[in-house]
C-alpha cells in the first residue's frame, strides 16, 4: 500500500515541489509613466534576479529569490513561527494550479525586455 498522503488542501503543499510560493517576493511600486520613471525601473531590473509586472491591482517588482527559511527538500524551517504573511497566504488556487505570469497584464522577465517595451513606447529613447 502507498503511503502517499491522499491530495487535499490540507495535504496540497505536500506536493508541490520545491515549494513554490517560497521561492520570490514581490514589492508593489507607483505606476511608471514617465521616461524617467522607466529609466529607473530599467536600472532595477539591471540587477540579476529582479523582473516587474503590472497586474489587475497596479505594478510590481518580483525579486526571485529563495526564503532562507526553505528547506532544500521543500517545506518551512520555521513553520511555527513564520511571518503573518506566510499564514494568510491562501494555497486554495496558487502557483501550484498556475503559473501567475499566465495573468499579468504585462512581464518583464529582466532588462532586456523592458528596454523594448520602453524603445516602442517612447519614440524619444535613444539608448
Ligand atoms: S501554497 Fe501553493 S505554491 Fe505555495 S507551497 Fe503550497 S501548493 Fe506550493
Ligand atoms: S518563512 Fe517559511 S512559509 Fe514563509 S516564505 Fe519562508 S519558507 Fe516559505
Amino acid at each position: 500500500m502507498s503511503n502517499k498522503p491522499i491530495f487535499t488542501s490540507e495535504t496540497k503543499c505536500s506536493f508541490c515541489v520545491g515549494s513554490k510560493c517560497c521561492t520570490y517576493m514581490t514589492q508593489k511600486i507607483e505606476t511608471p509613466r514617465t521616461k524617467y520613471d522607466f529609466e529607473h525601473l530599467l536600472w532595477q531590473l539591471a540587477h540579476e534576479n529582479v523582473q516587474c509586472y503590472q497586474d489587475t491591482d497596479g505594478w510590481y517588482l518580483m525579486f526571485r529569490s529563495r526564503c532562507i527559511h526553505l528547506k532544500k527538500s521543500g517545506g518551512c524551517k520555521i513553520y511555527k513561527t513564520r511571518p503573518q504573511i506566510c499564514r494568510d497566504y491562501d494555497n486554495d488556487y496558487c502557483e501550484y494550479d498556475e503559473s501567475p505570469e499566465k495573468n499579468f497584464k504585462k512581464f518583464f522577465d529582466g532588462y532586456d525586455s523592458l528596454h523594448k517595451y520602453c524603445k516602442k513606447r517612447f519614440k524619444k529613447w535613444k539608448r
